[in-house]
């Protein structure tokens, strides 16, 4: 087959690293791409965003299957627009991504089909919602429809803090008006991420995975896109994914599929697992950002075939086999980030890196020039490793990353300390 790939940072570098693995895979192109995704797939400049140009790539070099990566060609519909000129696509329609595409989309959903997720109002204006949030009292989290690239959530802790958020969301604080904004209840738990694949009717669970949103060490600063992630998460026992696929994800694709919008893709629930069980923070309708990293290297079987099986809604008798292996992965980003950073910078080392025990180095913001790698974006590298537990994929990671010379990039040092400290205690 030949196969596209959409995107250009570490989760499309992974999927062209399985995806090129794959016996069915003839030739494998990705659209822009990244200096470590040319060594797995040949590169092209298409703007992705330009479906009709996507569009006569495909047709042009016969692709049998493109694979979109980021949440915004699939909200714009590029899958759709792929399909009706006679491409297969992996991933959601337009009006199924509305799942991250609209917040009170996903809540209205939810509250209609009973699956648990805080509770929450709708506003279009700002006095009602500043009342809302006096009546109700804080902690009180205050969320901007649409996406907003991570920037449009805030968990107040105080009402003024609350009340402040509403005002900057409707007052173009976060570049444009908010035409709506949701406020919901405060969760209080431990964060988990989920995936399954999806096929307009059933689903299948792929894997657990929790990430560092924060800056620095501690989860501590600034939120970013993710700083690392592991898989599995402790926290997601056999009982809790089975409720979160039973709960969540299934009367989800059911929905879905009611209203005429069925869900193929992999659908990635953003968990709060409460002392009532897991609750649903958000939606994406992609994979995460690093998350697929380490579910790419636990997963044993072909991606190709579940990819198409997703896409010809025929995973109901599908399987998937994984390593037992945990995975991890750190983010190098290039100093300044998630706020400003220079480019260009020549990052040394990364061959004598790949070279320690089960590491497997994913590309995010890269070019190559004359041989050299530069930096090329906020978050530059994905040092991954598997290992026995995530202590010693931990251990492995970092092994890596001090083989990288690279003074302009940072990383956190302690990606994954939760579960490292739970793997001590032994619980
Ligand atoms: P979202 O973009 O909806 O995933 O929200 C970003 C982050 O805000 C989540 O990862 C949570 O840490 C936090 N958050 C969102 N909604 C809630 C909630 N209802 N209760 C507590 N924290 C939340």
């Amino acid at each position: 087959m030949n196969i596209l790939i959409l995107g250009s940072g570490g989760r499309e570098h992974a999927l062209a690293w399985k995806i090129a693995a794959s016996p069915l895979t003839d030739k494998l192109y990705c659209a822009p791409g990244n200096a470590g995704i040319a060594r797995e797939a040949e590169c092209v400049a298409l703007d992705i965003n330009d479906h009709a140009a996507v569009i006569a790539f495909a047709r042009d070099r016969k692709i049998d299957l493109v694979v979109v990566g980021p949440e915004a060609p699939l909200c714009a519909g590029v899958v759709d627009d792929l399909e009706a000129a006679g491409i297969r696509a992996f991933g959601p329609g337009k009006w199924a991504a509305r799942l991250e595409g609209s917040k009170g989309f996903t809540k209205d959903l939810c509250r209609a089909h009973n699956i648990p997720t805080a509770a929450y109002r709708r506003f279009k204006q700002a006095a009602p919602a500043k009342a809302y949030v006096r009546e109700h009292g804080a902690p009180i989290v205050v969320k901007a429809d649409g996406l907003a690239a991570g920037k449009g959530v805030v968990v107040a802790d105080t009402i003024e803090e609350a009340e402040a958020a509403v005002d900057t969301m409707f007052g173009g604080g976060l570049g444009q008006p908010a035409w709506e904004i949701v406020i919901e209840d405060c969760l209080v738990g431990e964060e988990a991420s989920f995936f399954a694949l999806c096929d307009g009717e059933t689903a299948i669970p792929l894997a657990s995975a929790q990430d560092h949103k924060r800056v620095g060490d501690g989860d501590k600063g600034p939120n970013t896109g993710g700083m690392g992630a592991y898989s599995p998460a402790p926290v997601m026992t056999g009982e809790i994914n089975r409720r979160v696929m039973d709960d969540i994800v299934l009367p989800t694709v059911r929905a879905l599929k009611t209203i005429g919008a069925p869900y193929k893709g992999v659908l990635f629930a953003g968990l709060m697992i409460t002392d009532s069980g897991p609750q649903l923070i958000e939606y994406n309708v992609r994979f995460g950002d690093p998350e697929c990293q380490v579910l790419m290297l636990r997963l044993m079987s072909d991606l190709v075939p579940a990819l198409i099986a997703a896409r010809d809604g025929q995973l109901k008798n599908f399987d998937l086999r994984w390593h037992d292996e945990s995975a991890l992965t750190v983010v190098i980003a290039s100093k300044g980030y998630p706020g400003a950073y220079g480019k260009g910078s020549e990052i040394r080392g990364l061959d004598d890196a790949a070279r320690v025990e089960g590491v497997e180095i994913f590309h995010a913001g890269t070019k190559a020039d004359d041989g050299r790698i530069l930096a090329n974006g906020g978050r530059v590298l994905n040092v991954c490793a598997r290992g026995k537990s995530v202590a010693e994929a931990q251990a492995r990671a970092y092994q890596a990353v001090d083989r990288i010379h690279w003074p302009e990039g940072f990383c956190r040092r302690d990606i994954g300390w939760r579960a490292v400290a739970r793997e001590k205690g032994g619980s």
